[in-house]
């Protein structure tokens, strides 16, 4: 799937799951959660908002096992640096990355940062800012140090926005757990499919060869407008005064 579209099923994701996840008990009221509230706050309007560009942005971190793609460009050579390290490891695209093992790991990766290590947690925060925005084709075709420096600043403004609203960021790990998810869930819709159960080699596709045709008629004129419509309308639903 293009990067556009895995961004655009994770914003819809938080959009669609936060209120869902902040009424279980486990989330709110366990004992180990109890002082912070993993989704304690979240459902506020900015973190609400704060949360789907998080999680937009961690719908584009599988893709990072791929350093020709556009989103490993996001911060010039700093991401493309970050993509070819992820792409060594988890064995060239739609390897390790693109299962529920890395999902999980990201998630309490997160979550561990989160809770213990601001700086860490921050530079997170930045860099999946940066991932979402690029993934919405924030940029200048065929100008890749000025699209990596237009991203630097509407990050960093968009981060300080966040900052000044005091949003916090209890609930990052589940965020980007549900950001690699929705990632793995979206690309199994296409016909490559993806190695889920990594390190086992199998891998899940939709059957009698339904899966979508990435960058196709289907996927940029039917579904991009169609996930679009969903968002504006999710945020409505969710922040328009009752
Ligand atoms: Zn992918």
């Amino acid at each position: 799937m293009m990067g556009h579209t895995h961004a655009m099923t994770g914003a819809i994701a938080w959009l669609g799951l936060a209120p869902a996840f902040a009424a279980l008990p486990l989330l709110t009221e366990s004992s180990r959660f109890i002082e912070t509230g993993i989704m304690a706050g979240a459902l506020g309007p900015a973190e609400l908002v704060a949360g789907a560009v998080v999680c937009a942005g961690a719908a584009m971190l599988p893709d990072l096992d791929h350093p020709s793609a556009t989103i490993a460009q996001t911060f010039g050579p700093v991401t493309w640096m970050l993509s070819k390290g992820v792409s060594w490891i988890s064995g060239g695209h739609r390897g390790a990355t693109h299962s529920l093992v890395f999902a999980v790991a990201m998630g309490l990766g997160a979550h561990w940062l989160a809770n213990t290590y601001p700086i860490g947690r921050d530079i997170m925060v930045v860099l999946l800012i940066g991932l979402a925005l690029r993934a919405i084709g924030v940029g200048i075709p065929g100008n890749k140090a000025g699209s990596a420096m237009i991203n630097v600043g509407l990050t960093a403004g968009l981060y300080a926005v966040f900052l000044s609203l005091s949003v916090g960021y209890a609930w990052l790990g589940l965020a980007v757990g549900i950001g690699c998810l929705i990632h793995v869930v979206g690309d199994c819709m296409t016909e490559r499919g993806c190695p889920v159960l990594w390190p086992l080699g199998a891998k899940f596709v939709l059957p009698w060869k339904i899966g979508i045709k990435t960058g196709k008629k289907f996927e940029q004129k039917i579904l991009a407008p169609i996930l679009s419509v969903a968002i504006i309308g999710l945020l409505y639903w969710r922040l328009a005064p009752v």
